[in-house]
Parts: C-alpha cells; structure tokens; sequence
C-alpha cells in the first residue's frame, strides 16, 4: 500500500518552503496543500514504499500499510529514528507489539571520512577522474584525453 498522511498529525512542516516529506521522496511524490498546510501523495500508484516519508516525517504523520509478506495482513509498522538506530514497531491485530532495534551507522555523526586515507583529487565536475584519483590508484597523476 502507498503512503498516506495522518492529515490530524500533519503541521505542513511548520510552513517551511519544502516539507520533509518534499525533500526526502525519490519520486517526488509528497505535495503540500498549502491552503490547508496538509501533505499529500499526489500519485500513490507511483509510490515506491520506500519508507523514506514516514522514517523523515518530525509528527510521524505519513504510514504506509505494510505488506503481507513484511508483516502479517492488518499490523502496522512504525519505525523511529535516532541518532544511529531505527526502531521498528509491529502493532498486529490482536494488539501484540514487537520492537526491532537496528544500527544504522558505523562513525560517530561527523567523524566520516569522505575520502578515507586518500588526497581529494579534482573539485572538476566536469572532470572524468573520481574524487580520489588519482591518489586512490596509487598515482601521481593521470593523463585525461583532450576532447
Ligand atoms: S513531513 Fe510530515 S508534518 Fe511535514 S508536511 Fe510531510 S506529512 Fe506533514
Ligand atoms: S514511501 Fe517513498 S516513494 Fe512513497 S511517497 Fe514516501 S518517500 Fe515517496
């Protein structure tokens, strides 16, 4: 089943220019009723249900049905995301819930290291090297054919 919004949950985002819902949706799906400042799946056929909406969502006000083979037929899944975990939170019919914590990162929040051990290498984007060459192939540099 495609997202949908808990239009009682729903603040519009506080009326920030794009939601969080807008921002996060790779299929550009969410828009935001801006005369009631309530978002909405303009084209749920094309919804991936990715999750992506509901785990971004600050009022946890977007859903998605689970599938059948996801989680039995009539439960609900909520997940929450902290700083480095998701929790998952099954309701099922009879009213039995079931929490799965997961890690969701390996660093600490801003000690990643883009480039790892290598020298960035060009800031071209029009460049054909990747960030890291030619250091990453333990060069010094790397001839680029002229157009
Ligand atoms: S992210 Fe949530 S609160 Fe913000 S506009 Fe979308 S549904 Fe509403
Ligand atoms: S579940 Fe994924 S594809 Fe569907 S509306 Fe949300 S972010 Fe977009």
């Amino acid at each position: 089943m495609p997202s949908y919004v808990i239009t009682e949950k729903c603040d519009g985002c506080k009326a920030l220019k794009t939601t969080a819902c807008q921002y996060i949706c790779p299929n550009d799906l969410m828009v935001l009723d801006k005369e009631k400042m309530k978002a909405y799946n303009r084209e749920p056929e094309m919804c991936w249900e990715c999750y992506s909406c509901v785990k971004m969502c600050p009022q946890q006000a977007i859903d998605v049905r689970g599938y059948a083979d996801f989680v039995p037929l009539g439960a609900s899944v909520t997940p929450m995301r902290g700083s480095d975990n998701i929790m998952w939170t099954v309701k099922f019919r009879n009213g039995t819930i079931k929490r799965f914590k997961f890690p969701i990162r390996t660093t600490a929040v801003g000690e990643a290291k883009p480039y790892a051990e290598y020298k960035p290498g060009t800031d071209d984007l029009r460049s054909p090297l990747l960030a890291t060459e030619p250091d990453s192939l333990g060069l010094s540099q790397l001839s680029v054919p002229k157009k």
